[in-house]
């Protein structure tokens, strides 16, 4: 049944973490306050913030209907990965895994969202394969701290998000859908 090692739970339960900032007094993240706009006292709601759901959203459904065309309609909140998960169940991994980077990519990036870097620690480096990755996030990337371990000009290796994601979901153990 699925897959054990889905994003799904990760995934869903950051969005819903995310979904309720939107309604949430604004928290004194300077980065948050910053994209942050106000209607004549209207609650301030964090534009960046609807757009990050909305993106995510739009790139799930994406790639849930190109693993599986036939996949009814999505749910509008973080059902969405309950539902993205259901659709492609019965695809084999090497079918579903394109639609698991993405997933797997958005929790890690809904974590972020809400100040949680520990989700990048979690991940072992694309490059030596241990549990060395820090976030920084001036650069928006995953940095290695093994002193071996450095990329073709000789700085401590760095990873997209996308790339770690990738990594977390080729290098697990495959599980056939049955
Ligand atoms: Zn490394």
């Amino acid at each position: 049944m699925g897959n054990q090692d889905s994003a799904t739970p990760t995934a869903a339960t950051s969005m819903r973490l995310l979904r309720n900032q939107l309604t949430q007094p604004r928290p004194t993240n300077p980065e948050a306050t910053r994209r942050a706009t106000r209607v004549h006292g209207a609650p301030v709601v964090d534009l960046g913030l609807l757009d990050h759901l909305e993106e995510t959203r739009t790139e799930l459904i994406a790639a849930t209907r190109r693993a599986n065309p036939n996949a009814g309609p999505a749910p509008v909140d973080e059902g969405i990965y309950a539902w993205s998960d259901a659709a492609t169940a019965h695809l084999q991994p090497g079918e579903r895994q394109a639609r698991d980077v993405v997933a797997h990519r958005q929790a890690l990036e809904h974590a972020l969202r809400v100040g949680d870097e520990r989700v990048i620690r979690q991940e072992r480096c694309p490059g030596c394969r241990c549990y060395s990755l820090m976030w920084r996030g001036t650069i928006e990337r995953a940095v290695c701290i093994q002193a071996r371990c450095r990329d073709e000009i000789g700085r401590a290796s760095q990873w997209e998000l996308k790339q770690v994601a990738h990594h977390h979901v080729t290098s697990r153990p495959q599980r056939a859908a049955n």
